[in-house]
């Protein structure tokens, strides 16, 4: 039986339903199913929330990689740098942009990109640098600003995992040319099915990206650009428009299930297991909580997974197999080897249930157990 599950959806619905389903209504009654709305609605809302002049909804996280950054110019003969340790679509986004994907290490300790590997891997083509901000947090936006302008490059931000994530007085979404959020259901902010949005500062960027997401037209039927079809759907905005004000306190409420974690696993510490490191206090927004068992563990990892399952607790593995290992992506001429840290990471990395209301009896449950199956303190 469950008794921690990874994510609870219902804890975090059940409290709105009657919001929910109104909004939902709503949405039917107008029969404005596309580009309605909730939509328009949506969009000016959370632009807003992260500080941001525009957003423009979208069809998925990934679809706002790709547009984003065609809207931003980026394209065909460009290079763009991402982590080699993210979620694949960051590495199906640019591809889909046209851009050539350079993929650059991680930091060992966070996970986040390695700005020096960033720094080394930029060429005459390099137009712009993928920052993904990823498990809920980002890396050093001062850092990160300090690169970009040394190189005259772009930032272009992945903040899938990191809804009103902040770092240095920066909110996520906010630090570069444009970034993308997915709304996809386990999300910090997710739909009841897909969504995604682009933000940015610039009125430019917005307006193409407008045409971009609809058939390649700023006006009905005059197709300035190829295009796609890449929408977000009335009643998905709808959804999360009755979502969004809840999002900054879910997010308080997963930061303090994380130091409840710090707090009792600390003595694990001793048996070669720790979190990833927090740089972000309350602003890491855990999307994920995701910890190590490294080479000095007892233990290897796949047994801890398997022992938690029978205890009832689902975990999970963000990611097994680093993008440049995938076979899709071969092509690209990567090997093993090349990226140390993010190969050895995807070894050792274990994220445990997270989710906004997850309790301090079952976090307790959680590390007793790591303790029961023999990870000892
Ligand atoms: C979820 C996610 C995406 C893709 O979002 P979709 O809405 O599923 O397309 C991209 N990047 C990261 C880091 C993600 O976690």
């Amino acid at each position: 039986m469950t008794k921690v599950p990874f994510v609870d959806f219902q804890l975090q619905h059940q409290p709105i339903q009657a919001q929910l389903q109104q909004a939902i209504q709503a949405v039917v009654q107008q029969g404005d199913f596309i580009l309605g709305k909730a939509v328009a609605e949506f969009e000016a809302a959370f632009a807003r929330a992260c500080g941001v002049e525009y957003g423009i909804g979208v069809a998925s996280g990934t679809g706002a990689i790709a547009l984003g950054l065609q809207a931003c110019g980026i394209g065909a003969t460009d290079e763009v740098i991402l982590p080699a340790n993210t979620f694949v679509a960051t590495l199906i986004g640019v591809i889909q942009s046209g851009a050539t994907p350079i993929l650059v290490d991680c930091d060992p300790n966070t996970a986040l990109i390695d700005l020096e590997a960033a720094r080394q891997a930029i060429t005459g083509k390099t137009k712009a640098i993928v920052t993904v901000h990823l498990y809920g947090q980002m890396v050093s936006p001062s850092e990160l600003l300090a690169l970009a302008d040394a190189h005259d490059l772009l930032i272009f931000e992945d903040a899938a995992q990191a809804h009103l994530a902040q770092r240095e007085g920066y909110v996520a979404g906010s630090i570069g040319k444009a970034a993308a959020f997915s709304f996809y259901p386990s999300k910090n902010l997710g739909a009841f099915g897909n969504g995604g949005i682009v933000l940015t500062k610039d009125a430019t960027v917005t307006e193409k990206l407008r045409s971009l997401r609809n058939y390649g037209a700023p006006k009905k039927y005059l197709h300035t650009y190829v295009g796609t079809n890449s929408r977000l759907d009335s009643i998905q905005a709808a959804v999360l428009n009755v979502k969004l004000p809840y999002l900054a306190q879910w997010n308080q409420s997963r930061n303090s299930a994380a130091r409840q974690y710090d707090t009792l696993l600390e003595p694990l510490q001793s048996q070669g297991i720790f979190p990833l490191e927090n740089q972000s206090n309350i602003g890491h927004i855990y999307h994920l909580y995701v910890i190590r068992v490294s080479a000095a563990c007892p233990l290897d990892r796949q047994t801890i997974q398997e022992q938690l399952a029978a205890l009832g607790i689902q975990t999970g593995i963000h990611y097994p197999i680093p993008c440049h290992l995938q076979p899709a992506y071969q092509y690209l001429g990567y090997q093993t080897g090349d990226f140390p840290n993010a190969e050895t990471l995807s070894q050792e990395i274990l994220s445990l249930p997270m989710y906004p209301g997850l309790s301090q009896a079952q976090i307790s449950y959680v590390v007793d157990s790591l303790r029961r199956i023999g990870v000892r303190y």
